[in-house]
């Protein structure tokens, strides 16, 4: 690991915080470009995992290393539960393929429990955890800086909801840094890969970018458009939350363990120490599987003193995963059918993300793409990190002119809308009213008219939901209010005014107004208090 650097870089750092891995860096105005900065170990890649091993919370490389030793509290996959219901579907199917207890707190919200036999149960929210992989990535980047880092662009998946980004954001809150911009990752890669491009000086066209980003949890395609004065617009987005390299591993887990009671008729699903150290098996057979065609599983006395060892293709491992990889295609179709843009007319495919080395994944995309080279020329675990160190530079007010003339145009991912107790539009009770439709460019304001259904209605129960479904049952309910105030007047007659306002983060406002009288009430959809987060957080530390 080399020297700090002092006074030559930007005191602002761009994080990629990652499902299964985190990545941190800076902009060095010394190289004039941006440095991946090595955690305590030197490597540039940081586990997002937190554990308690009975007297110290443990985060990064050093919770990581203890996980087979330590299961039931060590967290991984936390990225999964932000800014979700504890009740959720997907949440409740993650919860069983955990080690670790999640429970349900407050508000709905899943709280992950740590037990040890020497200590209380302590539960944490998945800010909280979340907060402590920001801090430790923080605390790295200020050793190797060797000064105070106080701000952060943050990447999000480019689909994640709205109250996910406000809970990426709380996150960042409770680590100590001021949240400058969030960041969609493709878009971040895209930048990675725009400066990448910049350096070539024969640039002579616009360029539409497909970026295919695949980790270990989550999946995001963006179809974006790159001008040669540096404009980078987001043209649609896709994907989906909850797919990565980990369902791949979850899938050859319950294989592997199927295989075990078949032949040693012996049940290693409910022993969590035992599944914990067959997913790390797996995972490394899969990356394996990135460059061999064979290779072998093996655990030595793996439960109940039986060892475990299976030979594995490369084609066994692709008909496992294969509905996976569909999908992933399936998303890219409709990315593009949003942008309105042919495949044909994709110039560049950037592939990001650390699943994107299967050599599946790529053929799929290959052949759907005619046959396309794909751009692999910027670092998969590192473009997103390098992207977002890149804005963090642009928004502390850079002199370098590439990162001064970037300008960013992001979208919207999802619909965005209300149900609402009004008349005048034949709203159904469940019926989703859209107020700003998905793939809108942001930051961005719409209005949309109301009006009393009842005589004499003197209240407004405005409902806001996020998702492309006609019923809003289906979709994600943020929040809700009540305007009252309206005059006593006939059915019909009194006007409504709902307006939504997206900021560059992707975060939602919401106000709504009596026409006639301008009263008014408005919302931070999803806001949640950070400073009782904070306190409470201080609290279970000490
Ligand atoms: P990321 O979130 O981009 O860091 O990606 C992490 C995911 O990529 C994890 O699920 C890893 O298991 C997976 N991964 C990393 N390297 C490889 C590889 N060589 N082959 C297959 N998957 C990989």
């Amino acid at each position: 690991m080399s020297k700090p650097r002092g006074a030559e870089t930007t005191t602002a750092i761009g994080i990629d915080l990652g499902t299964t891995y985190s990545c941190v860096a800076a902009w060095f105005h010394e190289h004039n470009r941006v440095e991946i900065i090595p955690n305590e170990q030197g490597n540039k890649i940081t586990p997002s995992c937190v554990a308690w091993d009975g007297t110290r919370l443990l985060v990064g490389e050093s919770a990581k290393n203890q996980i087979t030793r330590n299961p039931n509290n060590t967290l991984f996959d936390v990225k999964r539960l932000m800014g979700n219901r504890f009740r959720d579907i997907r949440v409740q199917e993650d919860i069983k393929s955990w080690p670790f207890k999640v429970t349900e707190g407050n508000e709905r919200k899943p709280m992950i429990v740590f037990e040890h036999d020497s200590h209380e149960n302590r539960s944490y929210s998945p800010e909280e955890i979340s907060s402590m992989i920001l801090k430790n990535l923080k605390e790295a980047a200020e050793a190797y800086l060797g000064k105070k880092v106080t701000d952060a662009v943050i990447t999000v998946p480019a689909y994640f909801s709205d109250k996910q980004r406000q809970a990426t954001k709380d996150a960042g809150a409770l680590a100590g840094l001021n949240v400058m911009r969030l960041i969609s990752e493709p878009t971040s890669a895209a930048i990675a890969y725009g400066l990448d491009k910049s350096a070539d000086l024969y640039c002579p066209k616009d360029k539409n970018v497909f970026v295919f980003d695949m980790g270990g949890g989550t999946f995001d395609v963006s179809l974006l458009n790159i001008s040669k004065a540096g404009t980078i617009s987001v043209k649609a987005v896709g994907g989906d939350t909850h797919l990565g390299g980990e369902d791949f591993d979850r899938e050859m887990v319950k294989y592997c363990a199927q295989e075990f009671k078949d032949k040693v008729n012996k049940d290693v699903s409910e022993n969590a120490r035992a599944m914990m150290r067959l997913k790390v098996a797996c995972e490394k057979a899969k990356r394996d599987l990135s460059s061999t065609t064979e290779t072998s599983i093996e655990v030595d006395s793996l439960f109940e003193g039986t060892d475990f060892s299976k030979k594995m293709s490369r084609a066994r491992f692709e008909k496992l995963n294969g509905r996976f990889f569909e999908k992933c295609i399936e998303h890219v179709e409709n990315c593009l059918r949003d942008a309105n843009i042919h495949k044909n007319d994709v110039d560049d495919v950037v592939i990001v993300g650390g699943s994107t080395r299967i050599p599946k994944v790529q053929q799929m995309l290959i052949e759907f793409f005619d046959g396309k080279r794909l751009c692999k020329s910027i670092n998969a675990d590192e473009a997103v990190a390098y992207g977002a160190a890149v804005l963090a530079e642009k928004l502390s007010g850079s002199r370098n002119v590439v990162v001064q003339n970037l300008v960013l145009e992001d979208v919207t991912p999802l619909s965005l809308g209300i149900w609402a107790s009004v008349g005048g539009m034949s709203l159904d009770v469940q019926d989703m009213s859209v107020v700003i439709p998905r793939n809108t460019p942001i930051p961005v304001t719409r209005d949309h008219m109301y009006v009393t259904n009842h005589d004499n209605q003197t209240c407004m129960k405005i409902k806001v939901y996020q998702g492309e479904s006609k019923k809003t049952e289906n979709n994600i309910f943020l929040d809700k209010f009540t305007l009252d105030g309206i005059p006593p007047s006939p059915a019909g007659k009194q006007a409504i005014k709902v307006c939504f306002s997206i900021d560059a983060n992707g975060i939602l406002n919401v106000s709504a107004q009596v026409v006639s009288t301008g009263k008014k009430r408005s919302k931070a959809i999803a806001s949640a208090a950070v400073n009782r987060l904070i306190h409470l957080m201080k609290k279970k530390l000490s």
